[in-house]
């Protein structure tokens, strides 16, 4: 009979999933920008972004206001790697008149009680962090402020609606002259969340069912509308209670519920809390058996006067009556005390209608959970989940069946997650303490990771400070007197001029000086077919033989040509080859240059100093299989340039930002006074990388490229190219994470085999790890690949470290470039100069940043310039090739 009577309250697992899907609904609504304000459950942001990790240490307090009593706690965390940590509590009583009066008289008094307890546990010396649970829903905007939201709850004070309630606690705090900090403000649910976050890093959810429910879990931040930023989590204080409150639960909320609602101090709201709370079932109970026993169906018909009056069963009646254990004396007791007569089968009767409207309780929060759990496994992108919810609350641990029901229905509900409940056993109060401690913790990380990354960070000032050195070291390397002893060499190329379009043949062209050593043979046709056709062949070279001798290294290179020519079937042609070479040389003439010294990855025996021509001769020579015409030996910039000259004569710059950093530009004949004339102009291949090698950037320099610099393969040297360019910008990153790990701000402070590793560390990493569309979850499994176990915080720390290091890469680059426009300008006695630059390298292509911060710079750095950046398509083949055709024309000119 019961059963019928209450059928409406009896979910089964269609309907339960059906609230789930409501449910997860309506968390989407609240998450939503646009959706938010007339959203029921508010998703309020809490801005706590981190559980724990076990490193947190020190002396916390915390008040906590919000439940049925005021407490006072010490909490002293150990950093002692077993997660310990001590709690020491008091209670105060929350007098009448402080519950009823106004928000300062209440500050006041939690400020009193605080200094109270601070007293006998003798802890006024220094100053400590506090965190205060409140939980009442607040508007949050950062950790430590939080406006009451209007119209919520039973809270009765006055004055304290739409007011900040850190403020309000902190003013008491002065005036008391309380010595703490009030660091966060703390739902009771992320209290709860964090205190079983300490013991079990898997806690991601916070759940209170007690005098309310409520329910908080850890969002992604890309999901969060209402706070700036998308990386990381942030815990969101759902506010459940109020699911419903528009009307989305009306078809399941039975007649007794709307009347329960009705009689209630907030009538409308808080429906959900309303059909689950402990503060209403035992009122919903007796609700039910006033109206079962007017219609004759309990007690004979008789209404006692106790069975009308308004909450004469609570919950612990209803806890008590479905002790089974103890069968039905308790029923009896609790019903006899109500003036009802019962016979056994209304004990029995009672006994189920307490069972139906908590069992429905217990459903309700099983479906809600459900929906939390399975958007969570979603935001991870899994297919099962293992996850652990943290719960308090008086309802869930005092009612005898309540845990075990609410555990096997979201069992039910969500197969695919694998829950682990655990029991919060010092409750909120901990929890404050536990949020302040992370606080803590980030705040004083935040700090060191701060000072470690300072100085890459670089003012305007510093760029043009920059700017004026490179502009002087560009003079030292031009003038007779100081380039001898000049960083920047700039090395006359011997070219001359950008190609004019009538330059036709084949070539073969060599590329030596990066990552590859390619073949290739370019096609050039002029006229109104003009065209450059290309075929290339990539050839490893083996690191025994790029640091083995010179003669080793140009056996390997010829021994690829003949490869080359054998696989085009091109072996007896004798046909003119344009060597790029991207290394510094000192030319005589466009078909000889002297090693001045290897960079990059490079260290072959007896080159320095020999005439790299001479050396690619001889080899050809010793192997006696063919012959081959060189004609030009080409800077891969000069390449560069004159490949993005053929399509824009106003190309007068190279830029490579590839595996090294370079620069080349035309010259006016007259300021390069170690070549003969004065008419015209010459390329001048600057070899900026050597930069700084004289200590002139060494204020900008850090730790972290020192330690780089020793490690390479030339110590003290390229110091400028070892601060911008591929092979180097990973290495930075390692170094500054094995800093920020010895300091324990990363990877809980174990340096992995992994980030030992020289070079473990790409560029290309730091590419895939700063572009904008990567989420955080990816940035993970970049650093997983690289061996690197790394938490959420890890990730957002590492991408931090990469982000500067290849920004200050950019800016370096764009402040040398910008002393090189401005010269151009100067040369060309113009108020304004527009320029193309040619640029090559894959970091300039492929990094999401580098190529937009570079422009910057060089517009901020040189406003009088108009500086267009031209692409150029494999500038060292193609280039090396029209240089080549332009000298073979030259040269056949000469003869004639
Ligand atoms: P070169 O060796 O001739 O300079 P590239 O211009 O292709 O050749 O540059 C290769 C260098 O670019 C590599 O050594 C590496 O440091 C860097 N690199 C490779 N991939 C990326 C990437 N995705 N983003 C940024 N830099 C990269
Ligand atoms: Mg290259």
């Amino acid at each position: 009979q019961v059963d019928r009577y209450l059928y409406h309250m009896r979910l089964s697992d269609d309907i339960l999933l059906d609230v789930m899907a409501r449910f997860q609904a309506e968390m989407v609504k609240g998450l939503g920008r646009d959706t938010n304000p007339t959203a029921t459950v508010k998703m309020l942001p809490s801005f706590v972004r981190s559980l724990p990790d076990g490193t947190e240490k020190g002396d916390f307090l915390a008040v906590d206001l919000g439940g049925s009593q005021f407490r006072a706690h010490w909490v002293k965390v150990f950093d002692d790697g077993k997660q310990s940590s001590q709690l020491e509590s008091k209670f105060y009583p929350t007098p009448k008149e402080v519950i009823q009066g106004n928000g300062a008289e209440l500050f006041d008094y939690v400020a009193d009680c605080l200094l109270d307890f601070m007293e006998t546990k003798n802890l006024k010396h220094k100053k400590l962090p506090l965190g205060f649970t409140f939980s009442f829903p607040c508007k949050q905007t950062k950790l430590e402020e939080g406006v009451l939201l209007a119209g919520t709850k039973h809270f009765k004070v006055r004055g304290v609606q739409d007011t900040d309630v850190v403020s309000s606690l902190r003013k008491a705090l002065q005036k008391h002259k309380a010595n703490v900090d009030v660091l966060a403000l703390v739902n009771d649910t992320v209290g709860t969340m964090m205190t079983c976050g300490y013991d079990d890093q898997r806690c991601e959810v916070g759940l209170i069912i007690g005098t309310g429910t409520n329910a908080c879990y850890m969002e992604e931040m890309r999901h969060i509308d209402l706070v700036e930023g998308d990386e990381g989590r942030m815990c969101i204080n759902t506010e459940w209670g109020a699911f419903g409150d528009d009307g989305a639960l009306d078809d399941l909320r039975t007649e007794f519920d709307r009347e329960l609602d009705l009689g209630s101090l907030n009538p409308g709201k808080q429906l959900f809390e309303k059909m689950i709370s402990s503060l209403y079932l035992g009122e919903l109970v007796r609700l039910i058996l006033l109206k079962m026993t007017k219609e004759g169906l309990l007690f004979n018909g008789k209404v006692s006067t106790a069975l009308l009056t308004k909450g004469k069963i609570e919950m612990k009646h209803v806890s008590a009556m479905e002790k089974y254990k103890e069968g039905l004396s308790n029923t009896k007791e609790i019903l006899t005390e109500l003036n009802l007569f019962p016979s056994e089968e209304d004990c029995i009767a009672v006994q189920h209608v307490c069972t139906i409207v908590s069992f429905r309780s217990a459903n309700l929060c099983a479906a809600a959970l459900a929906a939390i759990l399975t958007r969570l496994r979603e935001n991870k992108k899994l297919l099962r989940m293992r996850t652990t919810v943290g719960i308090d609350g008086g309802l869930y641990k005092t009612h005898p069946q309540y845990a075990k029901r609410l555990h096997k229905v979201v069992r039910r509900l969500v197969p695919n997650c694998d829950v682990r409940f655990l029991l919060s056993v010092s409750g909120s109060g901990k929890g404050a303490a536990m949020v302040t401690a992370v606080a803590h913790r980030l705040a004083a990380q935040r700090k060191q990771i701060d000072a470690a990354l300072a100085p890459f960070l670089l003012s305007l000032e510093t760029l043009r400070e920059v700017k004026n050195k490179m502009r002087t070291e560009l003079e030292y390397g031009l003038k007779r007197e100081t380039q001898a002893s000049a960083t920047v060499k700039m090395l006359p190329t011997y070219v001359c001029g950008t190609p004019d379009g009538t330059e036709k043949g084949k070539f073969l062209a060599l590329d030596l000086g990066g990552t590859n050593f390619r073949v290739l043979l370019v096609k050039i046709r002029s006229g109104r077919r003009r065209s450059v056709q290309m075929y290339n062949k990539i050839f490893a070279i083996p690191l025994e033989i790029m640091q083995g001798t010179g003669e080793e290294l140009f056996d390997h290179i010829v021994q690829c040509i003949a490869d080359f020519l054998e696989y085009m079937g091109i072996k007896g042609a004798r046909l003119p080859l344009g060597f790029t070479f991207s290394f510094p040389c000192r030319q005589a003439s466009i078909d000889k240059g002297t090693l001045v010294g290897w960079t990059k990855g490079f260290k072959a025996t007896d080159c320095e100093g020999e005439d790299v021509v001479d050396m690619l001769r001889e080899a050809i020579r010793r192997r006696n299989e063919f012959d081959l015409d060189i004609v030009a030996v080409v800077n891969d910039t000069v390449g560069t340039m004159m490949t993005c000259g053929y399509e824009d004569p106003n190309c007068e710059i190279g830029l490579i930002a590839g595996t090294g950093s370079n620069v080349c530009y035309m010259e006016d004949m007259k300021n390069i006074e170690i070549v003969e004339g004065n008419e015209g102009k010459m390329c001048i291949n600057t070899e900026w990388g050597g930069f700084g090698d004289n200590g002139c950037i060494d204020n900008i320099r850090t730790k972290y490229d020192k330690e780089v610099d020793e490690g390479s393969l030339n110590p003290g040297k390229q110091r400028y190219e070892k601060m911008t360019s591929g092979m180097y910008l990973g290495e930075i990153v390692r170094q500054i994470l094995i800093d920020l790990t010895k300091q324990g701000l990363l990877f809980r402070g174990q340096i992995s085999e992994s980030l030992r590793k020289r070079g473990i560390f790409e560029t290309k990493f730091l590419s895939q790890i700063e572009s904008d569309r990567l989420a955080l979850l990816q940035v993970r499994r970049i650093l997983q690949q690289l061996g690197l176990d790394s938490t959420c915080e890890d990730s957002i720390i590492v991408k931090e470290v990469c982000g500067a290091v290849s920004k200050r890469a950019a800016q370096l680059c764009g402040a040398g470039l910008a002393a090189i426009a401005e010269k151009k300008r100067e040369n060309r006695g113009v108020e304004r100069l527009q320029i193309t630059v040619g640029v090559d390298g894959t970091l300039y292509k492929l990094h999401p940043h580098f190529s937009r911060v570079l422009r910057e710079t060089v517009k901020e750095l040189a406003p009088q310039c108009d500086v267009t950046f031209m692409l150029s398509e494999d500038g060292s083949g193609k280039g090396a090739a029209l240089i080549t055709a332009v000298a073979k024309r030259l040269h056949n000119v000469g003869q004639k």
